[in-house]
């Protein structure tokens, strides 16, 4: 069969692959971008932007129900149309979705933009739809997908996962959730907030990722006011009259549906990743460096969620362009990888950032804290559960990571993310600025509180100011 030239394949045009093909035209280079399944991304379709929707449809009736307490009254008699409800997801969903494919594939010529699934041949050989394409270099940005374990697929669609819940047209009355890592949590809650009986299920006795063990039990407490938690046993799953019963333990529950949450797999199966010449693990996946992406000493790079390490949009895109770049100069350039940030959209958030409690020295570090109780935005916005955990260098003072389970998360995780990013110590940030009142108040809390444990003190003395120099 004849072999089509390419300078670069990419195969995957979720966000990894569309960000490697900008780093390829930027680069000049020739290309093709392969697509197999449905396009518009992963986050657009069936991840990110849906289940915000859905949290958001969520809260704003939740909030319903706490209204009394203004002297509003009438939202307890507030009534959901679980189909209205479930068709607004869907038409934000697709406005995400052709919003995405406007800014990218739309418009490409069916010989660059191939929409089937890719097989590699050779390492840099590629069978699609019929045709073989020889390219320099390869992108793998196949993305992943929802495990499921085989004899539950024997419940159809009894069984649901987070590819199928946007698909729905009715609420089921009841529901588990089995695995509550970020997806089942935020997705469970939304669901029980919007009136169907959950039950939670996880093996781990963790909720959310959590490792701090502080942060853990007040986030079982708060998360647990919604819905049942089972935590600690793995979940069974069998038939029972037309419904299913969910066990784990001596625990058990009798649903109309289940939630599959348990994780993700890489989409590797029919790739051909054998012809790689690579030892493959028990996923399937190469050896590869993180911060090249290059697999062995191939001109083939693997980028987003199919690498299994960071299944986040920011650094499926980070991914993506580092792969892109040395896919079109033929190189292995290494880039520095930024810090971690998780981020659950539950209510009230919980977020990780850079070094977890489980990764901290013991003796080295110094953690701060604040309970949001007493943090008066949180009180006037009536969010006072939660708590911060600030992780700090002991002797310098550096801050290194937290956790925390509280009202806008989302932003105070940001804040964190970016000062460990800037290497800024506990006493550098209480010399900036915080407004009154705003939520910041509980990091600029936790921070002093961090402050009077570590060894160096360069707040700029007690007043807080940097003096001027006459
Ligand atoms: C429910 C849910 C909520 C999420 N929420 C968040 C969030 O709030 N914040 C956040 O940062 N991240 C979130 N994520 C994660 C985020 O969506 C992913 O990290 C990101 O979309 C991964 O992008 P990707 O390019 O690696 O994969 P994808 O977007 O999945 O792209 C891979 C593409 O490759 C195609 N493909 C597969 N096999 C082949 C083949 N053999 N040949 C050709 N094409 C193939 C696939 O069909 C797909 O189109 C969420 C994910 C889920 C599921």
């Amino acid at each position: 069969m004849e072999e089509r030239l390419v300078d670069v394949a990419i195969i995957g045009s979720g966000t990894a692959g569309l960000n490697a093909m900008g780093q390829v035209r930027r680069a000049g280079k020739s290309f093709v971008l392969i697509n197999g399944g449905e396009a518009g991304t992963t986050c657009a379709r069936v991840g990110c932007m849906p289940s915000k929707a859905l949290i958001q449809v969520a809260e704003d009736y939740h909030k319903g129900t706490h209204l009394r307490r203004y002297g509003v009254s009438g939202g307890a008699e507030l009534r959901l149309d679980a189909a209205v409800a479930l068709e607004y997801v869907r038409h934000i969903r697709d406005t995400l979705v052709d919003r995405v494919l406007t800014n990218s594939t739309d418009g490409m010529a069916p010989e660059v933009f191939i929409e089937d699934y890719a097989r590699l041949l050779e390492p840099t050989l590629i069978e699609v739809g019929g045709q073989r394409i020889r390219a320099g270099a390869v992108v793998i940005a196949t993305g992943s997908r929802p495990l499921v374990p085989e004899a539950w697929r024997a419940f159809g669609d009894r069984l649901i996962t987070s590819d199928s819940i946007f698909e729905l047209e009715i609420l089921p009355a009841s529901l588990a959730v089995i695995g509550l890592g970020v997806i089942g949590l935020e997705l469970g809650q939304s669901l029980a907030r919007l009136g169907v009986e959950v039950t939670g299920f996880d093996q781990l006795d963790t909720i959310g990722g959590i490792s701090d063990p502080e942060v853990l039990a007040q986030a079982k407490t708060i998360i647990g006011k919604d819905f049942t938690l089972h935590l600690g046993q793995a979940a069974r799953i069998e038939e029972d009259g037309d419904k299913l019963r969910v066990s784990a333990g001596d625990q058990s529950v009798r649903v109309d549906q289940v939630l599959c949450c348990i994780g993700r797999v890489p989409n590797v199966g029919g790739l051909g990743l054998e012809c790689l010449g690579l030892p493959l693990d028990q996923r399937g996946l190469p050896p590869f460096d993180n911060r090249t992406l290059q697999l062995g000493d191939l001109p083939v790079y693997i980028a987003g969620d199919v690498d299994g390490e960071r299944l986040i949009l920011h650094e499926a895109g980070d991914e993506g362009k580092i792969a892109g770049f040395n896919a079109a100069q033929g190189g292995n350039t290494a880039f520095r990888r930024k810090v971690p940030i998780a981020i659950n959209f539950c209510d009230p958030n919980i977020c990780a950032i850079g070094t977890r409690f489980s990764e901290l020295g013991p003796t080295t570090t110094a953690i701060g804290q604040i309970n949001f109780a007493p943090v008066g935005r949180a009180l006037v916005m009536g969010q006072t559960h939660g708590l911060l955990r600030l992780y700090g260098d002991r002797a310098s003072g550096r801050l290194l990571g937290a956790e925390m389970i509280g009202p806008k998360g989302e932003n105070l995780a940001h804040l964190i993310c970016w000062s460990i990013e800037l290497g800024l110590t506990a006493g550098q940030m209480l010399r900036l600025p915080f407004y009154h009142p705003v939520i910041e108040e509980a990091l600029q809390a936790a921070l002093y509180d961090l402050y009077r444990q570590v060894d160096a003190k360069n707040m700029g003395g007690l007043l807080e100011l940097e003096q001027l120099e006459e």
